[in-house]
């Protein structure tokens, strides 16, 4: 499925909405970094021109099923982002900075080639950016158990409490 705009679709002076769906799933490299997604990614943006740069404005809505570091239970992880990007022809980034407009500066650019914008992919890469780095499902998440792999969120386990005895390192917590 592809999400594709042309530049010289989007008016200058008469911004063009955009909403809809995306499934998550299609997302390849979304996909390879948390695992397949049955969800969609929702999306409201608009998109406006001034000659050939683009600029992004909107908000995404996603629930993206994420696997817990800690547990390795799944959970669903409730994004909501705005958007505000600059879309500069990657020709611009070889002539002076003094010649691209401030405006331009203080957003989040994003550099492309060619007369279409893929959309999909800016969406997929504002939420590999957006993933957190550390995907626990609850604050207070008891992980596995190290000896049996027990999910301590939901039961006690047998084993010993860890013993560091035989470890190079005892004599210097002794
Ligand atoms: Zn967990
Ligand atoms: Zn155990």
């Amino acid at each position: 499925m592809e999400l594709q705009v042309r530049i010289q679709d989007i008016l200058e002076h008469s911004p063009l909405a955009l909403n809809g769906q995306y499934p998550l799933g299609q997302m390849t490299q979304l996909v390879q970094a948390i695992g397949q997604q049955d969800e969609s990614l929702h999306f409201q943006l608009e998109l406006s021109r001034s000659q050939r740069s683009v600029f992004l404005k909107g908000e995404l809505n996603s629930s993206l099923d994420l696997c817990c570091d800690l547990c390795l239970k799944r959970f669903d992880w409730e994004h909501e982002e705005n958007l505000d990007l600059a879309l500069v022809p990657q020709e611009t980034q070889n002539v002076l900075a003094s010649e691209i407009t401030l405006s331009e500066q203080e957003l989040d650019t994003i550099f492309y080639t060619g007369e279409d914008l893929d959309v999909a992919e800016i969406l997929e890469e504002q939420l590999l950016l957006a993933l957190p780095i550390k995907k626990v499902c609850t604050d207070s998440c008891q992980g596995l158990c190290t000896g049996c792999g027990a999910n301590l969120n939901l039961q006690t386990c047998q084993c010993p409490p860890p013993d560091y005895s035989d470890s190079p390192f005892s004599k210097l917590l002794s």
